[in-house]
């Protein structure tokens, strides 16, 4: 039997396993191609040192040349890559919200590839604006004045908040006092605002008169949060954007609305529960209102902020706004999913986001149960692959009570843990996010796009047919 002294003797130079003909023609960075060679030549190392007794260890160059180049390939993958969303969850903040059209992503491949008129005016050939590429195109479908755009929509809120309020109260219903995950709650961002909060109502209820009697020449906005992510039912009341834009009249104090989601279509054409439109805010009269483009919308992350003339001459001339700024990348996403809005079947057909709340139950029907099949077929016995009735939700703070009827997949493994067969399909080389239910992989087509299914079947066909002890 061999000493661990023998073996140590038996590594090889870092200098001699970069000669081996599978590192020394490789393309790839230098210093990634010697790191790697140590980590290997260093865990080998270690193994030996560890192991008591010594077991019948054979230490071959080709071996940990391979494992070099595995550790290498693995330093080569971007860290940010494409995933495939199985989970059914239409907007998964982990997983990048909404997926974009395929024309919004073709402006960004024109526009990034060179340069653009990104704050020329061609006509004049003197500076222009961000923001004249969507103001028009974003007034038109909301009927607003005027409309600017910032990188997201906390960042919006927050720019609003403190261009109108700074140094005054905004009075907010108890019942509106949102937190959004990644630690987002309204009151804090008023405190970074420098906006001082003046909590009116109950948790269930608040009335107009709540507003009324607090107001004081100290009293900046009144503003109305749209509880995105949850809902008060049962004995709860809030107050109506209309009542608190004639209030707001009545004592000259402007009003906001920070909508979330922000839907530019009635929601109850897909017979999902109606959700109030920009149009409709803004055809009620609120000053400013602001929401997301990267949930119901549709599109890339940013904040959209449209509203009267003169709020937002304010947001556009805020120091903040510039801290804020929308890059041009975004901004060409945006135009071109806002203009699909400009018809409405176009929107349905392209934007991904609406194909996949508009997909009907039959749809889903067909191609769960095809897909079933041949996983079934390529998995054998190593699975039971099932067709079953499964329920969407939209996610992202969005609709939090609402379902998408629909039909997903169960596959129950007969030779593997649930919890490591999902780990493995994370790390796949496309990698695959599963939910798990009861034990089975729980597999939602709604979310995976149609070109995605043959790399998902292969995918799920690699990690469920690992036995445990391999
Ligand atoms: C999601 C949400 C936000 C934050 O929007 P981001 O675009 O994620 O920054 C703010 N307010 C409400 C009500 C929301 O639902």
């Amino acid at each position: 039997m061999k000493t661990p002294a023998d073996l140590l003797k038996q590594l090889p130079s870092i200098d001699r396993l970069l000669q081996h003909p599978l590192l020394n023609q490789i393309s790839a960075p230098h210093c990634l191609i010697v790191e790697s060679a140590q980590e290997v030549v260093q865990q080998c190392r270690q193994t030996i040192l560890a192991q008591q007794p010594q077991q019948n260890m054979d230490i071959q160059l080709d071996t940990l040349a391979e494992q070099a180049v595995q550790r290498l390939n693995k330093k080569l993958q971007p860290s940010l890559c494409r995933v495939i969303n199985a989970t059914g969850t239409l907007l998964h903040t982990n997983l990048g919200r909404a997926p974009l059209s395929d024309e919004a992503l073709a402006t960004i491949d024109s526009v990034a590839r060179g340069y653009s008129n990104l704050e020329l005016n061609l006509a004049t050939g003197k500076r222009g604006h961000r923001y004249s590429h969507i103001d028009a195109l974003l007034c038109r479908l909301t009927g607003a004045e005027a409309a600017a755009v910032v990188n997201n929509n906390a960042g919006a809120v927050l720019l609003a908040l403190t261009a109108l309020a700074r140094g005054k109260e905004a009075i907010v219903s108890r019942g509106e006092l949102v937190e959004i995950g990644g630690a987002f709650r309204v009151p804090d961002v008023m405190e970074a605002g420098g906006v001082e909060l003046r909590e009116v109502g109950t948790t269930n209820k608040t009335h107009l008169k709540d507003y009324r009697n607090a107001i004081t020449d100290q009293t900046g906005l009144l503003l109305k949060v749209h509880t995105s992510n949850y809902r008060i039912v049962g004995f709860s009341q809030s107050v109506s954007a209309a009542e608190m834009v004639l209030l707001g009249k009545e004592h000259k104090i402007p009003v906001m609305e920070d909508l979330g989601s922000g839907m530019l279509f009635d929601l109850s054409e897909f017979g999902l529960p109606r959700e109030p439109t920009v149009r409709e805010a803004v055809d009620a009269g609120i000053d400013l209102l602001t929401f997301s483009g990267d949930k119901l919308l549709g599109g890339p992350q940013a904040g959209l902020i449209v509203g009267k003339k003169w709020a937002i001459d304010k947001i556009r001339q805020h120091p903040l706004a510039r801290a804020l700024r929308i890059d041009k990348l975004t901004l060409a996403a945006l135009e071109t999913t806002l203009s699909h809005y400009l018809d409405r079947q176009q929107a349905l057909d392209k934007i991904p986001v609406l194909r996949m709340l508009n997909m009907s139950s039959d749809e889903l029907h067909q191609r769960s149960q095809a897909f079933t099949e041949q996983l079934a077929s390529r998995l054998g016995n190593h699975a039971d692959v099932t067709l079953i009735e499964e329920a969407s939700c939209v996610g992202g703070g969005a609709l939090p009570t609402t379902e998408l009827p629909g039909w997903g997949l169960a596959i129950a493994l007969h030779h593997q843990s649930v919890d490591l067969c999902a780990a493995a399909l994370r790390q796949a080389e496309t990698p695959v996010v599963v939910r798990i239910q009861e034990d089975r992989l729980i597999v939602n087509l709604r979310t995976v796009l149609p070109a995605q299914e043959p790399a998902l079947l292969d995918q799920l066909t690699a990690a469920c047919r690992t036995q445990e002890s391999d």
